[in-house]
């Protein structure tokens, strides 16, 4: 199946043949940051960097839009990272995934349903997805 991924602030395409292309800096020391491949298939968390950039397990990241610039981590769910996923029929999706490496796990989100959640270590970030629709509001 055909799936674009955009940024969710410009839009731009971030899916290039066949990676997930973004910038990424290392949260306590911003001189360590280059670009990352991921794998467009939810549950594959295969990252793939230049060899002077090397992405440290346990250590939390700024993922930034290659065409923008603009900061790709969420403001609303701590430790994630937020892009828009276009499935073939043109369904739009937010795809949440840790920005911590080493943690493992993905949120595909429609609306304000949760529509696929991928990855062991989804139970850390459960509770941003599984409360009741009314308490959403005080997140
Ligand atoms: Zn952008």
């Amino acid at each position: 199946m055909a799936l674009d991924y955009l940024c969710k602030v410009c839009r731009g395409h971030l899916k290039v043949k066949t990676s997930i292309v973004l910038a990424a800096t290392k949260l306590t020391d911003r001189t360590q940051k280059g670009l990352v491949f991921l794998d467009p298939e939810i549950g594959n968390y295969t990252k793939v960097t230049h060899p002077s950039f090397q992405i440290k397990e346990g250590e939390e990241y700024i993922y930034t839009c290659p065409i923008c610039s603009a900061q790709l981590n969420s403001m609303k769910y701590l430790h994630l990272v937020r892009i828009i996923l276009i499935e073939e029929d043109g369904k739009e999706f937010n795809i949440y995934f840790s920005g911590i490496a080493g943690e493992k796990c993905t949120f595909k989100i429609r609306g304000n349903k949760l529509k696929v959640k991928k990855g062991p270590d989804v139970k850390i970030y459960n509770k941003y997805f599984e409360v009741p629709e009314e308490d959403r509001k005080y997140l």
